[in-house]
């Protein structure tokens, strides 16, 4: 990484004096931390094992450790976790003074205690705070607005971790105090993660997808060509895409909504909440927000292929062929208001369903479900949801009109995809319709209050209590 120019820009915030920072380390991330807080107003000296590098910033004040040490109370280890142990030697230096850990590890859980723990132990007499790991070097050097602005930290010693919540402050950043150091682990994993959330959602929707695609084109290509030779390969780029992306954003739309209704039915069986789903459903509840958003993401899609479809060559060859054919017979097909009101019906729930999908999007958004309160968000997320559902699944059964029962569509007595996509969105919304029926619905509702059929179980089971909203 480049220097950071001699040229130093004010702080955005208020540049008063600061204290005194020490940064051991002069590589990356101690050069682009120790640069911003420069600019921030404090001043910096740098503990090296070279203090003489051409590396160094020419505003450094560069010393070797121990040197640097003496002159704050406040010292930063910018070096990797491996190279910690030039600290031991620094151990009477270092007491009561507070360390602030930066370090990221390659892999998740790489050593059995996290290397804030580690630099405790190494160090006892000094107050460890681990923080600043989870903002990038890059980020610092290009400025707070590109990127994440929080700052996650913890450690034993209140008033340590306050002086470190100063700094980040003053740095513009968002301090996010995390408890004691025990924290550290989860911390230091924050960075390594990859989209935890999104993996199962992923792997759904891929899975799905492919499914799909494959039926399709096995009904939609390989079956013309194995009975009649015709070549239909061409419907692979947007037909058979255009196909895939409405069915798999149906199925997901109603797997966002049917974990709801496994466990509405668990705990009726159950007759307690206080007994903890199986893992498999708790993770599928945690991430149907993501569902959702991949099921809006297809949906998209969807709407943007069935744009183009008037420039597509193909319908517009069929569509002259329809026309010639009137000409040439010298016939005029007649207008049926039976098939004027399935097509618009049918478009008419596609739109108002992409509507609602789109405000149940909207909707997810943090910055939006943070400005309604907590009923209101269960209103759009579950009454509006169950709505989209519904003119989701009504768009599909009216696009599907004749053609349930037109017997070339089920080629090699396969059903047509649209079929295979009803399957599931029908078993959530008949379960759903089930389990409103105001018996269940009330037993439910008790059951979620805290009623229990067989309190006896209580003591035993309250040692499990599932904390997982439904
Ligand atoms: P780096 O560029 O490799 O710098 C590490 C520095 O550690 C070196 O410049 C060196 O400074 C010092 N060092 C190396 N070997 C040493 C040894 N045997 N004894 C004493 N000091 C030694 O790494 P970095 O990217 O700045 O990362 C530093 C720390 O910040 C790491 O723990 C990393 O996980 C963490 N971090 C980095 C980023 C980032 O974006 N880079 C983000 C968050 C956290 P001297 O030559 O001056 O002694």
């Amino acid at each position: 990484m480049e220097n950071s120019s001699n040229c130093i820009p004010l702080c955005s915030t208020e540049s008063k004096k600061q204290d005194t920072i020490c940064i051991f380390g002069t590589g990356d991330f101690g050069r682009s931390l120790g640069f911003k807080m420069l600019q921030c107003g404090y001043t910096i000296i740098f503990g090296s094992r070279n203090t003489k590098s051409n590396f160094l910033p020419k505003w450094a004040e560069v010393l070797s450790h121990s040197e640097a040490a003496e002159k704050s109370s406040i010292i930063i280890v910018a070096v990797h976790r491996e190279q910690y142990h030039f600290l031991a030697d620094l151990t009477d230096i270092l007491k009561g003074k507070v360390l602030v850990d930066v370090s990221n590890n390659l892999k998740i859980n790489q050593y059995p205690e996290s290397n804030a723990e580690y630099l405790a132990k190494m160090i006892p007499g000094a107050n460890v705070v681990k923080a600043f790991n989870t903002v990038s070097a890059w980020s610092l050097q290009s400025g707070t607005v590109d990127a994440s602005r929080q700052v996650f930290l913890c450690g034993d010693d209140t008033k340590s971790k306050q002086m470190v919540m100063d700094i980040v402050r003053a740095l513009g950043l968002t301090p996010l105090d995390q408890g004691s150091l025990l924290a550290a682990n989860e911390v230091e994993n924050y960075p390594l993660q990859l989209f935890p959330m999104w993996r199962l959602p992923m792997y759904i929707c891929t899975g799905f997808t492919v499914l799909i695609f494959l039926y399709c084109v096995l009904t939609e290509v390989i079956n013309p060509y194995a009975t009649t030779r015709e070549d239909t390969s061409y419907l692979i780029a947007i037909s058979i895409p255009n196909r895939v992306f409405p069915i798999v954003s149906l199925i997901l739309l109603a797997l966002v909504y049917l974990p709801g209704i496994i466990a509405a039915i668990l705990q009726l069986f159950r007759g307690t909440k206080y007994s903890r789903f199986p893992n498999w459903l708790d993770q599928w509840m945690l991430c149907r927000k993501q569902l959702g958003l991949v099921a809006l993401a297809y949906a998209f899609l969807h709407a943007i292929y069935t744009l183009v479809m008037p420039i597509r060559y193909y319908v517009r060859w069929w569509s002259n062929k329809y026309l010639i054919l009137q000409v040439t017979t010298n016939t005029t097909y007649p207008f049926l208001n039976y098939y004027a009101w399935l097509s618009d019906s049918y478009v008419a729930l596609g739109i108002l369903g992409f509507f609602f999908y789109v405000l149940l999007g909207i909707t997810s958004l943090p910055s939006v479900s943070n400005a309604v309160n907590w009923r209101e968000f269960r209103f759009v997320q579950s009454k509006l949801g169950y709505l989209t559902l519904v003119l989701c699944t009504a768009h599909t059964l009216v696009y599907g009109g004749d053609r349930f029962i037109y017997g070339p569509f089920y080629k090699w007595y396969l059903p047509p995809a649209f079929v295979v996509s009803l399957i599931i969105p029908c078993a959530v919304l008949v379960m759903k319709f089930i389990i409103v029926i105001p018996c269940l619905d009330k037993r439910i509702t008790k059951i979620r209050q805290g009623w229990e059929r067989n309190p006896s179980c209580q003591g035993a089971l309250n040692t499990d209590i599932n904390k997982t909203s439904v």
